[in-house]
Parts: C-alpha cells; sequence; structure tokens
C-alpha cells in the first residue's frame, strides 16, 4: 500500500487552524489591540455564547479542566473524609481533584461496551460517608445521567458530570427530553485543552449550573475567595480563562456541531470497515446519548497489541492507549481500598483498547489508508 501524502496525527490542528486562520487572526489581534487580557469583553461573550449553545443557566469559566473539578467540590463545601464516587477508568485528573482536597476517592468499574461508568457499581458504593457522584462522559458520550441523578436524588447527593470530552453532546432521557452534557447534574465540568472537541490555543476550562447560589459561589471560590475585590470570605483559588483563549474559543464554538458530525463521519467509516471482524470490538453506541467522538476506541481480542501499535507506526499511523494503567493501580492512588483484580472490566479494557486517529481533519484518503491498515495487520 502507498503512504500518503499528508502526516497523520491523533489530533491535527493544524489543518482545522488553517481553515479559521483569518478569523483567528485577527480575533487574537483585537486583544491585543485593547490590551485587555484578562476578563475582557470576550471572556462575557464567550460566556454567554457557550450558555445559549448548552441551554444552561450559568457557565464559569477558569483555567483548566483539573481545576473546574477541584473548584466544582470546594463550591459544594465537600470536606476531608467526604467520599466520592468515580469511575476506575478515566483520566486521572478526575481522581487528582477529589485527592488533592483530602476527600477520598471510591471507584467503581466501568461498563465494558460503552466504557461509561457502571451505575450498579456506584449504588453497591454509597455509603453514609458518600457525599458526590463525579460521572465522566468517557470518550464522548454520556454515563447514564437518569439512572445517576435517580441515584442521587435517593440518596442525597452532589453528581459533578466531569464533560471534558464530551462537550456538545446530548442525553436523551425517558420522556423524550433531552439536554446537553454537564448540563444534567448540580455541576458539570469541562475542559478547552487544546485536543478536545472544543479546545483553546493553550490551557481553558469551565464550570456549568443552573443553580444561582452555586454559580456565584463557584465564582467567589474561583477568584480568590472574593465577591467584593479585597474582600476574602473564603479561601478560594486563582483560576481564569484569558481573553485570548476565549476570542478563539468564540470562533471554534460556532463550528462546534459541525466539529462534531465530522467525528462521527470519520467513526462510522471506521465501524463499516471493521464491522464483525472477529478480532476488532467497535465502540457501542449508547441508547441514552448521542456520541461526539473524543475518541475512536477499538477493543482488541486475541491480539498483540503492542505488536499491532508498532505495525501501524510502521505505516506511519498513530495509535494510542487511553488508559493504559486503571486509576486503582496506579501507585499515587494505590491504598488498602483496593487490589488487582477488584475491577475487572477496567482492568481488561486497560489491556485491550486502543484508540484511532480521530479528529476533524480526516478525508476519506486518510481514513481507507489507517483502516486498510489495520485490516492487514489482523488478516
Ligand atoms: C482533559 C480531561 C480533564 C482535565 O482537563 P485539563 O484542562 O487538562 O485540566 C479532566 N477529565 C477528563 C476526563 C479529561 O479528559
Amino acid at each position: 500500500m502507498e503512504k500518503i501524502a499528508k502526516k497523520i496525527q491523533m489530533v491535527d490542528l493544524k489543518s482545522q487552524y488553517e481553515k479559521i486562520k483569518t478569523e483567528v487572526d485577527s480575533a487574537i489581534q483585537n486583544v491585543l489591540n485593547n490590551t485587555a487580557f484578562i476578563n475582557g469583553p470576550e471572556v462575557k461573550e464567550f460566556q454567554k455564547e457557550l450558555e445559549t449553545y448548552l441551554g444552561v443557566k450559568h457557565v464559569i469559566p477558569c483555567a483548566n479542566g483539573t481545576d473546574a473539578l477541584q473548584i466544582a467540590m470546594m463550591a459544594l463545601n465537600l470536606k476531608p473524609g467526604d467520599e466520592v464516587i468515580t469511575a476506575d477508568f478515566t483520566y486521572v485528573a478526575t481522581a487528582e481533584a477529589i485527592a488533592l482536597l483530602g476527600l477520598t476517592p471510591v471507584l467503581v468499574d466501568v461498563i465494558s461496551d460503552t466504557f461509561e461508568i457502571d451505575v450498579k457499581a456506584i449504588e453497591k458504593a454509597i455509603t453514609p460517608k458518600t457525599k458526590a457522584i463525579v460521572p465522566v462522559h468517557l470518550f464522548g458520550q454520556c454515563a447514564n445521567m437518569e439512572a445517576i441523578m435517580e441515584l442521587a436524588k435517593k440518596h442525597n447527593l452532589y453528581v459533578i458530570e466531569d464533560t471534558a470530552q464530551a462537550i456538545g453532546a446530548e442525553y436523551y432521557f425517558n420522556d423524550g427530553s433531552k439536554k446537553k452534557a454537564g448540563t444534567i447534574g448540580t455541576i458539570g465540568c469541562t475542559s478547552f485543552f487544546p485536543s478536545k472537541n472544543l479546545g483553546c490555543y493553550g490551557d481553558g476550562g469551565a464550570l456549568f449550573t443552573n443553580d444561582d447560589n452555586l454559580a456565584a459561589k463557584i465564582r467567589k471560590v474561583a477568584n480568590h475567595g472574593q465577591s467584593v475585590q479585597y474582600v476574602h470570605d473564603e479561601i478560594g483559588v486563582n483560576s481564569r480563562l484569558d481573553s485570548i483563549q476565549a476570542a478563539i474559543l468564540r470562533i471554534k464554538l460556532r463550528d462546534l456541531d459541525n466539529y462534531a458530525a465530522a467525528r462521527n463521519k470519520a467513526a462510522s467509516f471506521y465501524d463499516k470497515a471493521f464491522a464483525n471482524h472477529p478480532k476488532l470490538k467497535t465502540p457501542a453506541r449508547a441508547k441514552f446519548s448521542n456520541h461526539v467522538f473524543h475518541q475512536y476506541t477499538l477493543q482488541l481480542i486475541g491480539v498483540d497489541r503492542n505488536a499491532f501499535r508498532e505495525f501501524l507506526a510502521s505505516k506511519d499511523i498513530p495509535a494510542m492507549i487511553y488508559y493504559p494503567i486503571p486509576l486503582h493501580l496506579q501507585k499515587a492512588y494505590l491504598n488498602d481500598r483496593y487490589k488487582a483484580g477488584d475491577f475487572p472490566v477496567t482492568e481488561k479494557l486497560c489491556d485491550s483498547v486502543v484508540s484511532l486517529p480521530m479528529h476533524t481533519e480526516l478525508d476519506e484518503e486518510t481514513l481507507k489508508y489507517i483502516t486498510d491498515s489495520v485490516l492487514e495487520f489482523l488478516k
């Protein structure tokens, strides 16, 4: 097979930028001209536009997705000793924010076909100390929020949605209504890291809530614990989205649904090429959510994953492992609660998953080259 001319990347931000270059460059220049680098008008405008897009009352921008999670837990007054339930199969930031505040991360397993947190496992993990659940909308589709919200209501728990990988995804309720990921729980948290579905050109993040009092509290926590300048009611943090990032995000937000459509087109191409292959399990779609494909993640069945990746690398095709080690087996998070074998689904996934290039700029020629190469290795 002939190699293709264009360099294949997990995420191609350069080609995406080239399509919006004129707008982005002038938006950045505009911020430079105004020199309102912090809390400039772009931040407020972006906040309002994202509120409208998500259908949520309050968006509070902050410095990154990890901060968003930490600020959420601070704003909810969670205290050392409180237990917070989250998925074992996620990016470390989710558990990190919990642990940094002295709260106890309580990990639970996920469902193997959708990779989403297992609601039955959440229910089993609830104790009198449990204060919150942090579902992660992993790889771009929603966790089972309706069931999670019911559990939370029954046990009087907060729900903090980690929607860093699923901004723009939609959740479908049993009654036919729908809501955007991150706007269903008590607070939603997201990241605008460059490679996320709505990524800026640096770091950024935000929190979402429909609760007016909580929104005021979040703003205060994110701003050194002050709502009046130099009057500090509590200990807060310093976490801001800067004006240049907000200006870029305003432009990219207008394209977010098109970006999701482009990702879905690539995912369908992969699905079709790999359908019913005995050595591949394609990512399942949850009934209650659409998918915005932050990642396209295969499960390999009886395949040497290192050899698979090496073969693809020899064809200049990157493939990544999200995530190679379950949280409960990470050195930093080892404790008496958990041992190897406790979360069999996550442990199996960590050994068998592989993510293929997924972004907004994949053309058919590239996709065909990737799928042909994958199938060639598996022959
Ligand atoms: C990226 C990510 C975060 C953290 O976001 P940062 O902006 O990098 O701090 C948190 N949770 C999940 C699931 C993520 O993918």
